[in-house]
């Protein structure tokens, strides 16, 4: 199939648009920034953080030596432990909060929960575990699968550790071992740890004045109280909200599955939106068993490759677009425009300025999408998203704006308060009004540029002399390649800090879990007791960083605030860390020879 360019408005003014962008922003922004949001502590942590799928079995505390400790069980987390068994290392746990493998895809499971990335692309090992998706975008439980379906076919239940927590690490110089304090009173002498810990796993709630006094029922996202709604994740038939009023916070990419599924159920459903998505049609095949005989060994990379591409930095000449869809569009649109001029030679910053126009037009095509769906106009209007395409997280559904049409589904603005007014014990109150509802489910995301400590959940982190990981990298990361840091000796990282990213999260998770695998096992075989990076080498990688960095400050200022921004907080953080900036596969280029030398360079390692 071929994939053709979308038609988009031609006539975009850009400049009163930029100017909408900016009051859009400026309306948003608050200056307490991250400090808007409440964390989950104490009392919150027992209400909307506990496991509410599997109970927590009690089990005897654990006295052991291992060979490495994998604090994680998502996606970074199980695929360190398949390319840890790979490489031959056999003695290792994941250790998770979670009843099981599955990180965010265990936890969330609200209804209507699906990957809307291509599933081909996102879901990791689907060659080596002959499986292929059932469709374009799956449901969650199906992901959950295939982390069950990992685990089971290459033996990585049996060292897993659930429902604890590591509370403590700490290097001990004279074991040259870390050693691991836990929930569960477990005391872990590993070796090697590897730090798997997830960028969305702390749920945060939004700090609504008179949140605590709210004695209706309420939960997050993150832990659907099904026992309340009725339903199951294979099965989100709601049927006990049929006589409840329910108030939605946020509009986010979760929120924006969940809408149908509560508008379908409740009596009454409110969505309080502070900021509107951009949501495109979502058109969601059944997998064609003809396409699936033509599939040859290695597509899966071959295809996050070309996602990669499609939304970096263009498709390359007479590049196909495989993926086909929103995440795609803008790269589609301007390199077939880009053919049309006859690809001349230009700068980055020329090609850096067609790249936005195409960004402005199909922005645009999305805003006018929403009138032809929404019949009241102000709804309408309210839900035109004005910033730039990855401002926010671009979603796609195949009902979320229809809902809107329902009788009982009212859009409550509340960009004009920042955010909801207040609540009070019966409801919540929006310019003036109270509306009584019996539940608030909270799609107010996670914790993702916040303190490190806090969204690992690891009082301390301590290297050696007593060095803690918090301090270390308190002003900024250091390390080499993203997956090692001077001072912490035997601990790797997966993590958005120093490498790269890949378009499709689990494939950047596996560069680097493929890295660390080959790093620890070349260790093991060696009878080596510490490989910790130099000062040197660490040095060099951070000056390459900076010298590589691509400068998105600009956007992001431009950006309405989110986790993507960091809040247009003064002091940006990107989401991503500070990425090598010539991209994934020079990346992985770099990587790839630096094993292939076979010299650890950089490590300095004691047998
Ligand atoms: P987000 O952080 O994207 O959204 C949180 C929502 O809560 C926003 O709409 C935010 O508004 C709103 N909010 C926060 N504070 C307030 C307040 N005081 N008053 C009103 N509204 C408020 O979280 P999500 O859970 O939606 O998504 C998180 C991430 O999870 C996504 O970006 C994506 O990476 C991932 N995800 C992936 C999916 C997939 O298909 N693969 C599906 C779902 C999620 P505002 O924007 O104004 O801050």
């Amino acid at each position: 199939m071929i994939c053709e360019p979308t038609h988009t408005p031609d006539a975009v003014d850009i400049s009163a648009l930029r100017e909408k962008y900016r009051q859009e922003r400026d309306r948003r922004l608050r200056p307490e920034g991250q400090s808007q949001y409440l964390r989950l502590e104490d009392d919150f942590a027992d209400q909307y953080e506990v496991d509410p799928y599997l109970p927590a079995t009690p089990r005897a505390p654990i006295s052991e030596d291992l060979d490495v400790a994998i604090l994680g069980a998502g996606w970074s987390g199980i695929m360190a432990a398949y390319r840890l068994k790979q490489a031959g290392v056999t003695t290792f746990r994941n250790i998770d909060l979670a009843g099981d493998f599955g990180g965010c895809w265990y936890w969330n499971r609200f209804p209507g929960i699906q990957c809307d990335n291509d599933a081909y692309c996102y879901i990791p090992l689907l060659e080596e575990t002959g499986y292929v998706p059932t469709k374009k975008y799956v449901d969650g439980f199906e992901i959950y699968d295939q982390f069950r379906r990992i685990a089971n076919q290459f033996g990585l239940y049996e060292g897993a550790l659930f429902h604890t927590l590591v509370r403590a690490l700490r290097w001990d110089q004279e074991l040259r071992r870390w050693r691991l304090g836990t929930s569960r009173g477990d005391d872990i002498r590993a070796r090697f740890v590897v730090m798997a810990c997830g960028p969305l796993n702390k749920p945060k709630l939004p700090g609504i004045p008179g949140l605590k006094g709210f004695k209706g029922h309420s939960f997050h996202t993150a832990r659907w109280d099904y026992a309340y709604t009725g339903g199951h994740h294979r099965d989100p038939t709601l049927d006990k909200l049929a006589d409840k009023q329910v108030a939605l916070v946020g509009t986010g990419a979760t929120a924006v599955q969940v809408v149908p599924y509560l508008g379908r159920y409740t009596k009454q459903l409110y969505v309080l939106q502070r900021t509107p998505s951009s949501v495109d049609k979502r058109l969601n095949p059944p997998t064609d068993p003809a396409w699936v005989k033509t599939l040859k060994p290695n597509w899966q990379k071959e295809r996050q490759s070309n996602f990669h591409h499609g939304t970096t930095r263009g498709f390359a000449p007479g590049e196909p677009d495989l993926i086909c869809d929103f995440w795609t569009e803008i790269s589609r649109n301007l390199s077939a425009k880009l053919d049309t001029m006859g690809r001349p030679p230009m700068t980055p910053q020329q090609f850096a300025e067609l790249y936005e126009q195409e960004d402005y037009r199909v922005m645009e095509r999305l805003r006018r999408r929403i009138d032809t769906l929404v019949e009241d106009k102000e709804t309408a209007e309210a839900l035109r998203p004005y910033y730039r395409f990855m401002c926010k997280r671009p979603c796609s559904s195949e009902n979320y704006y229809e809902t809107f049409n329902r009788p009982n589904v009212k859009l409550i603005d509340v960009a004009p308060t920042r955010g909801v007014e207040r609540m009070t014990e019966t409801g919540f109150v929006a310019q003036g009004v109270e509306y009584p509802v019996d539940c608030i489910v909270f799609a107010s995301g996670f914790e993702v540029t916040s303190e490190l400590r806090h969204r690992w959940g690891i009082d301390v982190v301590e290297g050696r002399n007593g060095l803690s990981l918090y301090d270390h990298w308190g002003d900024g990361y250091k390390t080499l390649h993203g997956v090692t840091t001077h001072g912490f000796p035997n601990q790797f990282f997966i993590h958005f800090s120093q490498g790269a990213i890949h378009s499709s999260t689990p494939a950047g998770f596996d560069q680097q879990a493929h890295h660390i695998a080959y790093i620890i096992a070349k260790a093991l075989r060696r009878g080596a007791t510490t490989v910790e990076c130099s000062q040197k080498a660490q040095d060099e990688w951070v000056r390459t960083i900076r010298a590589t960095a691509v400068d998105n400050t600009q956007f992001l200022r431009e950006c309405t605030p989110s986790y993507y921004n960091n809040e247009g907080e003064q002091k940006l953080r990107y989401f991503l860390g500070e990425p090598y900036g010539k991209g994934f596969y020079a990346f992985d280029k770099i990587l790839r020879q630096w094993r292939e030398r076979d010299d650890m360079e950089g490590l300095d390692v004691q047998t």
